[in-house]
């Protein structure tokens, strides 16, 4: 009995994590968090996003097991704390990290606000429309089309490999989190999501933040047109009920956007509220 309770606490202490390759040499982690991609290249290793300061630890430790080089470059998608706690595990350890100009910013603003200073990794380089690199052994280029999500979204394209990192650009299937606060706009998120389609080819795999249950974090451009009509149809459904002279309550009963059941489960009102305050707001 006492060897298999042990066992069973082994079991249980395993750390949640999985390692999904996508390449030879590329793949995703995902645990607690936005999904984080990496890259074991030639000469180094580079991370996109790093979950919360457990997780990436983790996956420190799980990427030194598979190759000797040296963490090149961490890049934040974005600074939202599910992206950029883990930052801080890779003190020391990564040579850059690199984010828009925005998400340091709003990094920056959140860590003040919630005295979490001592706690972060701060980006050392930023850019403001596009920054690209030749990177352990690969091409990478970082676009910012705008405010979506937040105000500080950034494309993360690795060229050879033709994988793009979209951080929460696309919610798959879930309902998103639209973050006013750090300046995020569904009006141009459908631009940003617009421009992108345009940007990459139809081979192109795209890796998201989240997905609901059930569902991929990557994706093709079919995903990209689903959650881009996705925004279209909240936009539109709220502007019609508050054309109705429907309360803000009354919208928030809603329980699908019509047009895009595909998008279920909880946090409807996260999206609702968002747009109903983006179309009522004075300008
Ligand atoms: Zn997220
Ligand atoms: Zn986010």
């Amino acid at each position: 009995m006492l060897v298999q309770k042990e066992m069973l606490a082994a079991l249980w202490q395993q750390p949640g994590f999985k390692i999904t390759m996508l390449t030879n040499d590329m793949g995703i982690f995902t645990e607690k968090g936005g999904t984080i991609l990496f890259l074991l290249g030639k000469d180094g290793i580079v991370t996109v996003d790093s979950e919360f300061p457990e997780q990436s630890q983790h996956l420190i430790d799980e990427l030194k097991k598979k190759s000797q080089q040296p963490f090149t470059l961490l890049i934040n998608t974005h600074h939202h704390g599910d992206h950029t706690s883990g930052n801080i595990s890779f003190k020391g350890i990564t040579a850059h990290v690199l984010a828009h100009e925005n998400s340091l910013k709003n990094q920056t603003n959140v860590a003040l606000a919630s005295k979490t200073e001592d706690k972060q990794l701060y980006p050392d380089k930023t850019y403001a429309t596009t920054w690209s690199d030749r990177v352990a052994g690969e091409k990478i280029s970082l676009y910012y089309y705008g405010a979506g999500h937040t105000n500080g979204d950034s494309f993360v394209h690795f060229e050879n490999k033709n994988i793009v990192h979209m951080g929460d650009l696309l919610f798959n299937r879930r309902h998103p989190f639209i973050d006013r606060t750090a300046g995020a706009n569904i009006k141009s998120w459908i631009n940003v999501l617009d421009k992108a389609m345009n940007k990459f080819d139809n081979k192109t795999i795209f890796v998201f933040g989240h997905a609901a249950e059930g569902y991929n974090v990557t994706g093709t451009k079919d995903d990209l047109k689903a959650f881009s009509a996705y925004l279209t149809n909240l936009l539109q459904y709220t502007d019609s009920q508050i054309k109705a002279g429907k309360t803000k309550e009354d919208i928030l009963k809603a329980t699908e956007i019509p047009g895009s059941p595909e998008w279920k489960g909880d946090g409807i009102q996260r999206p609702l509220t968002a747009a109903y305050e983006e179309l009522t707001a004075t300008k």
